[in-house]
């Protein structure tokens, strides 16, 4: 019996993984040769595929792996051994016991965490990997500031909890360079108040992509963790970040499924939000919504067709959505369709798409669904 032929997608996300590499090289460059790479890979390598993308950046060099939750630390862990996994967020109680199992290091933010892990360490007879967590500001996970060096004494004495790093996390890396700053300062005066941790081989981190720049050259901070640049995207315009270079990892593909031309007045969508005003050639798209192209793009997105800018009319919907291509009078059925990256000569970044849908590149990656199959390309870089 023949194998079934392949369905060919009608939408698809297209994963660059020499570019993925290439950024970490280039990443790495940029910083301070002492300086360690964790690699974040939460939310399934940020939507771009955790297998591939782990597999890759493992190869590249990255020394550590950061996820979310215990569930990713384990799918991690599973690629390959060896690699140190530091597990982000706070633990359900009854996760505690995995992170043993999967050899993850949990992140610590308060004293029931450390029960907690000292007793499972204890049922499986070693000392578990923590990182202390501060909360310098951003408000979320951490142990506020003034707590942590009571914390940190708490952890050096239990036997069955090791401490390997302190970490803290910004708030407004991005947006605000002297809150950052600040932050970073009180980090740095609460880690010379913990004591007992200057003779500790400790990785000590602060930044994401977005504070790569201010990281200075001395001091103990030795390990960033990159997330959104090493797929290509700088958080925000910065004198380290475009020395980087980096190369979008991730495009976003559908095509046309019908061309057709109705008159002036007619009204496209749902809704009747748009009603065109000229004779109107339109290319119905095959992918929507139930793909990940925000409905917030609805009247506003571009998409390319044949090279060129094409408006999205009226409302996107969950299958499909419909755009103007009057001025693309060759655009036919079948034609590919550029969502985010480049065709011919022309480009939509995925920050220029993130801004039309009003959210930001991190929500867009993670929002491509199921349905959208992940294409990978394995060129050598
Ligand atoms: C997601 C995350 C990062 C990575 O952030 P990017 O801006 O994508 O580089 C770093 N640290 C923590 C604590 C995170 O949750």
């Amino acid at each position: 019996m023949k194998n079934a032929p392949t369905i060919p997608p009608r939408c698809w996300a297209e994963i660059d993984l020499a570019a993925l590499e290439r950024n970490l090289r280039r990443i790495r460059q940029a910083l301070p040769p002492h300086i360690r790479y964790v690699a974040v890979v939460k939310a399934d390598a940020y939507g771009h595929g955790l297998h591939p993308t782990v597999a890759r950046l493992m190869h590249a060099g990255a020394d550590l792996f950061a996820v979310a939750n215990v569930a990713e630390g384990a799918a991690v862990r599973e690629i390959g051994p060896g690699w140190p996994i530091l597990v982000l967020g706070p633990l359900l109680p009854e996760e505690a016991e995995f992170a043993v199992h999967y050899d993850l290091t949990c992140t610590v933010s308060s004293f029931a965490e450390v029960d907690r892990l000292d007793q499972v360490g204890r049922q499986a007879g070693r000392a578990l990997p923590v990182h202390l967590k501060i909360d310098t500001g951003m408000g979320r996970a951490g142990v506020w500031h003034e707590h942590a060096p009571a914390l940190a004494a708490e952890i050096l004495k239990r036997p069955h909890l090791s401490l390997d790093g302190v970490f803290t996390h910004f708030s407004s890396a991005d947006c605000d360079p002297e809150f950052t700053d600040r932050q970073r300062r009180l980090f740095l005066d609460t880690l010379s108040r913990c004591i007992g941790i200057a003779d500790r081989r400790l990785l000590i981190h602060t930044d994401n992509s977005a504070g790569l720049e201010s990281l200075a050259e001395d001091g103990p901070i030795n390990a960033v963790r990159v997330g959104l640049l090493q797929f290509g995207i700088l958080p925000h315009e910065s004198s380290l970040l475009a020395r980087v270079q980096p190369d979008p990892v991730f495009s976003f593909h559908t095509r046309i499924g019908l061309v057709k031309t109705v008159p002036a007045g007619t009204g496209i969508s749902y809704g009747r939000t748009r009603v065109v005003s000229r004779e109107t050639k339109l290319a119905v798209l095959a992918a929507g919504y139930g793909d990940g192209i925000p409905r917030a793009c609805s009247d506003r997105g571009r998409v390319l067709v044949r090279g060129r800018r094409c408006p999205i009319l009226g409302r996107v919907t969950m299958d499909q959505t419909v755009v103007d291509v009057t001025d693309v009078p060759e655009a036919d059925l079948g034609d590919e369709v550029v969502l985010v990256g480049r065709q011919g000569s022309e480009q939509i970044s995925l920050g220029e798409f993130s801004h039309w849908a009003d959210t930001i590149p991190w929500e867009t990656l993670t929002s491509v669904t199921k349905r959208v199959r992940r294409i990978y390309r394995t060129g050598l870089s």
